[in-house]
Parts: structure tokens; sequence; C-alpha cells
């Protein structure tokens, strides 16, 4: 919630009167967790009054008023937030009882001026002033705008604070609601993100949209501030189907999803069944897909197959290939995704080989440098990749990028 203030009285403005009420008032907001934006002084005159009013309203949540309240010509607050809100000034009995209570509490007689203090703009409610004569005026408006309007006289300003406008205003930040829902994103980077949703980002304010990277995967947060959970997730809704249109190949979840869960949900449905061949993931990719329960439903085996002996005795990659083109290379990475499906008569097979560091690495063949492939009925489908990072990260990122792969593949 975004509040100003504005305080009202050309006393304020000569220099007559210390403006203690904007200290009081600004101590109290903070103190409730409303940030202050702004806060203006303008002198007794309707036309002023009206114009800084109307930008307050424009720009702020809550505007808060001081003064011009009391039974006198110059006191035009009531008048102003009328016209401001375009509504006409309405008796409020509860108020015109208050203030005869107060003069007979008082001992004094009540002036027919008195009785303009119990006009209020209609459809506002009074706030009870048990210090003084006039009542504040509390006024909420579409959009979640609200105006209190408080006398200017210290005393009775404080006590209607204490009593009627913290507890509204705690009340008012409780019910407010703040949602936010993460898209996940892979098999791209977060400047190049960026870049596709820049519009969206630049023109968000409720919701708000931020992105940010972790370790092989990029993460979009919409977040909406609304008084209740299904108006924040109307406010979300739109901006989330948005970014799934302009990032759709590289969305695969939301919120707690996986992409190892992701998957394994999909092969489910499909009953359809993975077996993996890692080299330099060692294992990384079977360990993430048997992490989701249930796994045996579709996970059959996964070969650790590091050497160049195992990726021949176990997946049967042909030696003289190894020889010729290297382990660490596409048509290695898709003789072992094939190799594993056709050994393990799964419907898929995965496979990785790679560097990844900080030795072994060659002119040619990078530290970073992973080639994944997949395949299924002879079917194959291969990528190459640099990675960067330290020999955790590379493997993180290469078991991510491989089961990206294999999603891609099952859709
Ligand atoms: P009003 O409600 O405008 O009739 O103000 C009543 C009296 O309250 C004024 O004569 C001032 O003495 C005092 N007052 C008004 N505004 C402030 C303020 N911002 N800070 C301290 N005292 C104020
Ligand atoms: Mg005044």
């Amino acid at each position: 919630m975004k509040a100003e203030i504005v305080m009202i009285g050309t006393e304020l403005l000569l220099g007559n009167t210390v403006d203690t009420n904007a200290v009081f008032i600004a101590e109290e907001l903070a103190k409730l967790g409303i940030d202050i934006y702004y806060k203006s002084t303008v002198g007794d005159n309707w036309l002023r009054m009206i114009e800084v009013l109307s930008q307050a309203l424009s720009r702020s949540d809550l505007v808060i008023t001081s003064g011009g309240l009391g039974p006198t010509t110059d006191d035009l607050t009531r008048e102003a937030v009328a016209a401001l809100v375009n509504r006409k000034l309405k008796l409020n009995q509860t108020a015109l009882k208050d203030i005869q209570m107060y003069f007979s509490r008082t001992n004094r007689t009540m002036s027919a001026n008195n009785k303009k203090q119990a006009y209020i703009p209609d459809g506002a409610v009074g706030i009870k002033n048990k210090w003084g004569t006039a009542p504040g005026i509390l006024l909420e408006m579409p959009h979640n705008k609200l105006i209190i309007s408080l006398p200017g006289v210290p005393r009775e300003l404080k006590g209607m604070f204490h009593e009627s406008v913290v507890p509204f205003l705690q009340a008012k930040i409780q019910k407010s609601c703040l949602l936010s829902r993460t898209l996940k994103f892979v098999g791209i980077g977060e400047s190049h993100l960026v870049e596709i949703i820049n519009d969206v980002i630049i023109n968000q304010t409720n919701p708000t949209v931020a992105p940010y990277a972790s370790l092989g995967e990029v993460k979009v947060r919409i977040t909406a501030k609304a008084e209740s959970e299904s108006k924040a997730q109307a406010l979300i809704q739109p901006v989330e189907e948005q970014l799934k249109l302009l990032l759709e190949p590289y969305f695969y979840g939301v919120d707690q999803d996986t992409l190892e869960g992701v998957i394994g949900a999909r092969l489910k449905t499909r009953n359809e069944t993975l077996a993996c061949a890692e080299s330099c993931t060692g294992g990384l990719i079977a360990h993430r897909i048997t992490n989701i329960p249930g796994s045996s439903d579709y996970f059959e085996r996964g070969y650790i197959t590091y050497s160049n002996k195992a990726k021949v005795e176990i997946l049967g990659v042909d030696s003289d290939l190894i020889k010729s083109v290297g382990a660490v290379s596409k048509e290695v990475a898709i003789a072992m995704a094939v190799g594993a499906q056709k050994t393990a008569n799964t419907t898929w097979g995965l496979a990785v080989t790679g560097i990844a560091g900080p030795s072994g690495a060659t002119e040619e063949k990078p530290v970073g440098l992973v080639h994944i492939a997949v395949a299924r009925n002879g079917h194959t489908k291969s990528k190459v990749y640099n990675f960067s990072g330290n020999r955790e990260e590379i493997k993180f990122r290469a078991s991510q990028e491989a089961l990206n792969l294999l999603r891609q593949s099952i859709e």
C-alpha cells in the first residue's frame, strides 16, 4: 500500500504552526509497515486543495489528510473531498448526535455552523471524535483507493488515529494477499529469456514479473497483490499465459515441479519406459529420475559406462567408432542411447558423454563439451553443449539438458 499525506492549513504554510501532525502520521504509518511516498502541504484554498488531493489520489492508494475539518468558513476539507470524488455532502446522523453530546457534556451551546461538521461525503464513513467536535472521514473508492481525513488539532488527530485508523488499516493490510507463482524454464539462458519477455517485465506493476537464474534453469516469479487469493490468482493468470506463450519451447513446469517429475508423469501416462547410459554424469541422471516416488513404473535401468570398455561391452558401442571419433562425440552418444534402449528393451534410451574436467581436455575437445542423445525405435536425436562451471556444475547442467532433450522428445 502506497500512502501519501496531505497537510491542510494556511497557518502551516505561513510557519505559524509547526506541522507536528505530519511527523506523528509518518511515524504511525511506518509502525504499520506502510510506505509514505509523498507529503504535501496546502493552504485553506478550495481549488489548490482539489489540485493536491487529485494528484495524491492518482499516485497513491492511501491519502491521509489533516486539518480543515473545523466549523468555520475556511475549513474546506469536507467540501474538497466530496467534490474530488464527485459526491454530495450528506448529514451523518451519528456524527450529529456525537457533536450534540460533546456540547452537552462540555456544557457549551452548539452553534449552527457546528452542524456543518456532521456533513460528510455520501458513501463515506464518519470517524468518531471523542476529543472534539469534527468527525473524521473515511472514504473507500474503487481500485482499492482510500482517503482518510482527520482534524488538525493534534490531540484529536492522535486520539482518532489510535482508536479508529490503526485498527482499520491493520485489518486492511491483513486482508491483502501476496501470491506468487514461479514458472520454470530450461534450455535458455537468463539474458536471452529477459530479451524475449522484456516488454512484459517493463509493463507490469501488479503482478510483478521477476526472472532469476539458478543452476541449469531460469525461473520467472510472478507476484500479485490483491484483497483475496482468488483475486491475486486472477491477476497472475493472464500474465502466466502470456509468458508461457512467449517462452513455449523452454517452459517445463511451475512452483515445485521438477524436470524429472514432469518427465516421470509423462512416461507413466504413456506407459513408456526409459533406460539411460551415462558417462560423465556418473549416474546423476538415474539418481534424479529415481528421486521421484513411483519411478519404477517407467525407469528400467541405468548404465554407468564410464570407460570405453564398458561402452563397448555393455552397450555394444563399436570399438572402432570410439577409436575413430573419440568417446566424447555425437556418434558415440547416439550409439550409447541406441545401445541402452536395445539392451534394456525400453521405449527410450538416453545417453550422455562429455568432459566434466578439470583434466581430460584436448584442443578440439574442451572441458564442458558434452554430447547428449535420445533414441527410440531406431530414431535418434542428439545435441552438443559447451557447459561452463566446475566439475559438479558441468555434471548437473549435463543432466539437466539430457532430461530436457528427453522431455522435448516425449512431447
Ligand atoms: P483545523 O482542523 O484545520 O481547523 O486545525 C485546527 C488547529 O489544529 C489549527 O489551528 C492548528 O493549531 C492545529 N493544526 C492544524 N494542522 C496542524 C498540523 N499539521 N500540525 C500541528 N497542528 C496543526
Ligand atoms: Mg485549519
